[in-house]
């Protein structure tokens, strides 16, 4: 099929053939049109799979339809996987102006995060332990309105320390959401993280 025929228009599909993406990978296929019809996704996908655009794709092509700041959270094991995915929004949602952010730890520093998030993106990027912090103190800023909550590679996330940040996020974002969670492998704590947080999924095997 066609990035058309699984249902894509406007815009971000002029971005497609701008970006010479002639065709979509099997998890593109696969996740884009549950996606736009708003189903939850587990995704069992590697890195190089597609699977940043297959997650990307429904959530641009909501955004388009409903322009809402804030409309989704990508959380991210690491700070170059956040990039990566923040780069991806950025050129597949360049056609409707995506405002996309990256939130994630070590020397970045909170201030200048703090302005990023009062400035009403659409997208947040982040790896866990930095947004909870801004949860906890940055005035203003909160998850009660996001539509999508993207775990990517929740195996690595749930490994490590993440686990009890992401605990908590998840008290922070609405039960009404749509919810995609990748991992390269499906682990029993990946598992049982799908189990509580996700209805009804289509589930995707890349
Ligand atoms: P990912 O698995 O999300 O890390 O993506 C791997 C790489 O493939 C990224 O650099 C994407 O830009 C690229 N890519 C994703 N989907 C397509 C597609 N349908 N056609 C061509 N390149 C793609």
């Amino acid at each position: 099929p066609t990035f058309a025929e699984l249902g894509l228009s406007g815009p971000v599909l002029e971005t497609l053939e701008q970006m010479k993406y002639t065709k979509p990978t099997p998890v593109q296929i696969e996740c884009i049109p549950p996606g736009i019809e708003g189903r939850d996704i587990i995704g069992i996908a590697p890195t190089g799979s597609g699977k940043t655009a297959a997650f990307a794709l429904p959530i641009l092509h909501n955004l388009w339809n409903k322009p809402q700041s804030l409309l989704g959270c990508i959380l991210a094991p690491t700070r170059e996987l956040a990039f990566q995915i923040a780069s991806q929004f950025d050129a597949l949602g360049s056609g409707i102006g995506v405002r996309t952010i990256v939130i994630v730890g070590g020397e970045e520093d909170r201030v200048t995060q703090a302005v990023m998030l009062a400035k009403k993106p659409h997208i947040v990027v982040a790896t866990p332990g930095r947004l909870l912090d801004h949860l906890k103190v940055t005035k203003g800023f909160n998850l009660r309105n996001i539509k999508f909550l993207v775990l990517d590679e929740a195996d690595r996330l749930l490994d490590s320390d993440f686990g009890i940040a992401i605990d908590e996020i998840l008290k922070n974002v609405p039960a009404e959401r749509t919810t995609y969670l990748f991992s390269a492998t499906l682990t029993d704590k990946v598992a049982k993280l799908q189990r509580a947080n996700l209805r009804n999924p289509v589930k995707v095997q890349a």
